[in-house]
């Protein structure tokens, strides 16, 4: 039944090997019942008929009455990043770990805000520190958003530290990064926006246009030259319009952009949220939180979130009518696929790491497993 039993002379470390029985497994296509997901390493090594009796030699989960899903990747997330990012401790990035495995969450990029390139180098050292000394971490890295967005554009943006790019600041912050740097969001149409452009692609880094006012023709141009993705669609941006489609036509067109939504029924009115899905459909659209939530009150007690991304799940099934599975998606494999690490998270299959969320019919979080260690038991 197992892909790579244990010699029977071999002690087993139970802690290395869990499995999770009786759950209903979210699956890309469909829910499967009745089946066992097992994991040895920090991988899911199979997925197999329930046995009758759990096997001795792991560690195991009853999830009888639950959905058994692959973890949320949340690619948009401020937190803590946003709120002292001038000051962060890896201390502040452990507690926002945390935080993000209550919610479902074993894969997150920390969003910064627009800063003085000092700010952000410091918060880029920080976090290269923290994900050395904590391998196991759901931080999979950074999304810078800013500073090179449009000004008229700027939502909740400082004003004060928008500016044009430059290869030299930039190329520091990358530096020092030394890869975990993922997305970038930045507005095309500014100043040098087209360098930029070239210079992500050049570095391996997604580029996202938002806050941006760019027009539908210059949309499509940079989707030629390698933009990836669209930021918190219709969000700080201009609104639809029959003669100018703009970014929000261009998203919904062209094949080669996918976009992210906050789906939390106020950024964007939920009719618009079903109207965007069954336009681009489900493959096309990533859930994101957005999460601004201050971690800390000024008197030390933690202090809940305005949006997480497991109820941006459940919301998105009201909204658009979709199930559940098509939801889970829009949280999971998409964003592994546009982050390019589909072969390695997203989706339950064997030989992915053992990233998984168990939760109830409401979508409330049960256990958080992240490669194979179990960080959020809420029952
Ligand atoms: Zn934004």
């Amino acid at each position: 039944m197992l892909t790579n039993p244990a010699p029977a002379n071999r002690i087993v470390n139970m802690n290395d090997r869990l499995c999770i029985r009786n759950g209903r497994l979210v699956l890309r296509e469909r829910i499967e019942k009745n089946k066992s997901l097992f994991m040895a390493r920090g991988k899911i090594v199979d997925i197999a008929k329930n046995t009758k009796t759990p096997l001795k030699e792991f560690k195991t989960i009853d999830a009888r009455g639950l959905y058994v899903s692959p973890g949320l990747i949340d690619i948009h997330v401020h937190g803590l990043f946003a709120d002292r990012i001038g000051r962060l401790e890896e201390d502040d990035l452990r507690r926002m770990c945390g935080q993000m495995a209550k919610a479902g969450i074993t894969g997150f990029l920390a969003t910064t805000v627009s800063l003085p390139t000092q700010a952000l180098l410091k918060a880029t050292n920080t976090a290269k520190s923290f994900v050395k000394n904590n391998p196991d971490t759901n931080l999979l890295g950074l999304h810078l958003e800013g500073p090179y967005l449009n000004p008229s554009a700027r939502g909740a943006q400082n004003n004060n530290y928008l500016r044009i790019f430059k290869a030299d600041d930039l190329k520091k912050i990358f530096s020092a990064a030394d890869g975990l740097i993922k997305i970038m969001t930045f507005a095309p149409e500014c100043k040098n926006g087209v360098k930029l452009l070239a210079f992500l692609v050049k570095h391996g880094i997604v580029p996202a246009i938002g806050h941006s006012q760019a027009t539908y023709k210059e949309v499509k141009e940079c989707a030629k030259k390698g933009l990836k993705h669209v930021t918190h669609l219709f969000n700080a941006m201009p609104g639809f319009d029959h003669s100018e489609p703009g970014l929000i036509g261009a998203a919904l067109d062209l094949k080669r952009l996918t976009f992210d939504i906050i789906a939390d029924g106020i950024h964007v009115h939920p009719a618009s949220v079903k109207f965007v899905i069954k336009t681009k459909g489900v493959d096309g659209v990533i859930l994101i939180s957005d999460n601004v939530y201050k971690m800390r009150l000024p008197d030390g007690r933690l202090a809940g979130s305005v949006l997480n991304l497991n109820q941006a799940v459940k919301n998105v099934m009201k909204f658009a009518d979709i199930d559940l599975q098509d939801a889970v998606k829009m949280a999971t494999i998409n964003p592994a696929k546009l982050l390019g690490i589909q072969d390695r998270k997203g989706s339950l299959q064997v030989g992915k790491d053992a990233d998984i969320v168990i939760f109830d019919d409401n979508l409330k979080v049960k256990y958080t497993i992240i490669k194979g260690n179990i960080v959020t038991p809420l029952l």
